[in-house]
């Protein structure tokens, strides 16, 4: 490297006495900025020695050191606007929590709390206590118990009542869902040795009780969330193999994937199995999610019959899969809006969101379309076009919910200008996630509820090159 151009390099300590940086150490703190100032440094140090003519200006040093130390500063997880069209997507965050569960959250956070102290007694108390009654009184269900998620739930029950034995499941029923949940490997890893029946679209009662053996442990019937077998089959209703298992001693377990506690068909939602069905039909144990159709926190839900949920508790793996206090305070807060079943589709986002009109979203639509045209000027032309939603994480994989969207359509370009306006929308401070689809760029409305802060942001849209 030329030494003129090293030389040009001002020093951390002359820089750290601008008073632009000065106003950067009183924000982010004296470490961060040196930090900060070396890298910025050094990058320059890079670039002069391939180009010697990079200019040199301690003010630019300062900008660049402020877009850096911003960066560091601000939170990795942030708010978006899913426009996706799936209401519940898992790498969206699922379920948006209630205002009551955020303001139960909240007061926990910061203080202590009687987390696992009964208040009555002045002794130690269970953290699930906090939930179980309510759970019970909802599902009908003898005993409640919670977990990290539902994979957890599953993990635990199988470790639990399978450990060297056997399970029963049907080839129709190995599901894998999103994020590498395998019915096969969550069963090696708990150390149950799964045994299939059955083929994948029939399986016949007789399937099951050819299979049952000194060694086997349970029947287990996974719900089939993110498809569908059509067609030539056959399946075993749940309580044909709760009186198979109970005729052997044995109990009679389901994974209910995303388990909604009321009848969406109330709602005019398609239907989906219950809880209170499975226990109902014979089930020992239920486990379902708490951030699907429930509408709550991450959690995994598990209800039944009092010894098998007892032994559960005592297996020590459950200490390790056990929810923290943000979980049961926004868990315990949903289950209570569940009391009010009148005011459910207002108050709990998920149910809101599943049951707005495909009128109202249009019109939502038609209001939204001037701004985003004006916005967009020629780069694209914009339209309201019907659509439909679909529910998400694995819940009732073919209904599909009447909705409308806004579809941005470049002029020209080709596919490199959409993802060009894709990027623009990424890159707004409410990132805006949409679909690209039939060469435009989709904005299913169904879950846009603050369209204020949507149009707000609609002038900072930034279209490189
Ligand atoms: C979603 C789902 C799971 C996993 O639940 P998480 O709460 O995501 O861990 C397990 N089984 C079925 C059938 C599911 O649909």
């Amino acid at each position: 490297m030329p030494s003129s151009a090293h030389a040009r390099l001002p020093s951390v300590d002359r820089l750290l006495n601008q008073a632009d940086i000065a106003e950067l150490k009183r924000r982010y703190g004296h470490t961060a900025v040196v930090a900060a100032l070396r890298a910025e440094l050094e990058s320059l140090r890079e670039a002069l020695k391939t180009q010697p003519e990079t200019p040199v200006d301690p003010s630019r040093i300062a900008a660049a050191c402020r877009t850096r130390l911003q960066a560091q500063f601000s939170p990795s997880l942030r708010p978006l606007f899913n426009l996706t069209g799936t209401v519940l997507h898992t790498n969206l965050g699922r379920a948006l929590l209630a205002e009551e569960a955020v303001e139960a959250v909240l007061a926990v956070l910061a203080r202590p709390s009687n987390l696992e102290y009964d208040l009555d007694a002045a002794r130690r108390g269970d953290r699930d206590d906090h939930i179980d009654g309510l759970i019970r009184e909802l599902t009908g269900a003898e005993a409640a118990t919670v977990v990290n998620n539902n994979a957890a739930a599953v993990f635990l029950l199988l470790n639990t009542l399978g450990l060297r034995k056997e399970v029963i499941v049907s080839r129709g029923e190995l599901i894998e869902i999103g994020g590498a949940f395998r019915i096969p490997d969550i069963m090696a890893r708990a150390g149950a040795r799964l045994r299939e029946v059955g083929t994948t679209n029939r399986t016949h009662r007789k399937d099951y009780a050819e299979a049952l053996n000194p060694r086997t442990a349970l029947i287990m019937k996974v719900h089939r969330s993110n498809y569908a077998i059509e067609g030539f089959t056959a399946s075993v209703p749940e309580a044909e193999l709760a009186e198979l298992a109970h005729a052997h001693g044995l109990p009679f377990v389901e994974d209910l994937g995303s388990g909604t506690l009321v009848d969406l068909g109330a709602y005019g939602l398609p239907k989906e199995p219950t809880p209170q069905d499975a226990l109902n039909a014979g089930a020992d144990l239920v486990s379902f999610s708490g951030d699907k159709l429930l509408g709550g926190p991450q959690a995994g839900i598990l209800v039944g019959c009092k010894a098998l949920i007892a032994r559960i508790k005592r297996n020590p793996l459950k200490r390790a899969l056990r929810v923290d206090k943000m979980t049961l305070a926004a868990l315990d807060a949903t289950l209570r809006l569940y009391r009010s079943p009148e005011w459910l589709a207002e108050r709990l986002p998920t149910l809101r969101l599943l049951t707005r009109t495909e009128t109202d979203i249009r019109a939502a639509a038609q209001r939204l379309l001037p701004a985003v045209q004006a916005s967009l000027g020629a780069r694209a032309v914009v339209s309201v076009e019907a659509c439909r939603s679909q529910i998400g994480s694995g819940s009732l994989p073919l209904d599909r919910l009447p909705s409308a969207c806004l579809v941005l359509r470049p002029q020209q370009g080709g596919g490199r200008a959409l993802n060009r306006l894709a990027q623009a929308f990424r890159d707004l401070p409410l990132p805006v996630i949409g679909r690209l689809e039939d060469g435009g760029l989709r904005f299913d409305l169904r879950c846009l509820e603050d369209e204020a802060a949507f149009l707000g942001q609609l002038p900072l849209l930034e279209f490189p090159g």
